[in-house]
């Protein structure tokens, strides 16, 4: 892929999933200085965590770690606490029990403030309204108004950049292999709710989505 380096730095709110880790390698392919950012916010699988610190230092991206365990406490959920399972099916209405309430919103609203202490403006992270599981700070128009709300909370020109929005699981494999980060994706990040790394657990929702778009994927890339 052709190397654009627009611009020079960026953030990547960075989890050490599937989705952080293609937008990981995305960033790399197009600005000089790319900073990894990761919550810990007391999640279950704290190998998440691990996954990224692994895979910043053997790509040798500067990585931060941000304590993020008031989220726990806020909100309780089964991403965080391990006496509630994750529900296997989406519920009719609301939002699934693996979604965190102002997760994304908490996220990336302390990686702006952390991007322009180091004068930088633009922020990546791997949210997609495809595949957005009824998570509703996936979507786009929420993307949009907190890009809004930062700029005029901070007066600095922010510029959220979501590289996966509109692309499903299996063109997000397709964009990781164009990349050349196919095997790091496939290998050595993990995305299961039950904190199995690579293919996982299998039968997880989360699984079976990463599943699905690999199989996919796989299929027209032997065609
Ligand atoms: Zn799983």
């Amino acid at each position: 892929m052709q190397k654009l380096k627009n611009k020079t730095s960026a953030v990547v709110v960075f989890s050490g999933g599937q989705d952080s880790t293609t937008c990981l390698f995305w960033a790399l392919s197009r600005y000089e200085k790319v900073i990894a950012l990761s919550f810990d916010y007391q999640q279950k699988h704290i190998k998440e965590l691990e996954c990224a610190k692994n895979i910043c230092r053997k790509y040798g991206v500067e990585h931060y770690i941000m304590d993020m365990s008031l989220l726990n406490q806020l909100a309780p959920n089964s991403l965080t606490r391990s006496d509630i399972p994750v529900d296997e099916q989406a519920p009719e209405e609301g939002t699934p029990n693996s979604f965190v309430d102002g997760r994304n919103h908490l996220f990336l609203s302390y990686a702006a403030v952390f991007a322009k202490q180091r004068g930088i403006s633009d922020i990546i992270t791997g949210v997609s309204q495809s595949d957005f599981s009824g998570y509703p700070d996936c979507r786009d128009i929420f993307i949009k108004s907190l890009t809004t709300t930062l700029c005029l909370a901070m007066d600095y020109q922010f510029d959220i950049i979501t590289p996966l929005m509109w692309l499903d699981k299996a063109e997000t494999w397709a964009l990781a292999h164009e990349l050349g980060a196919f095997d790091v994706v496939r290998n050595e990040t993990l995305t299961c709710y039950n904190g199995i790394m690579g293919d996982g657990c299998g039968h997880c929702p989360a699984c079976k989505l990463r599943k699905k778009g690999l199989d996919t994927f796989l299929e027209k890339l032997n065609a």
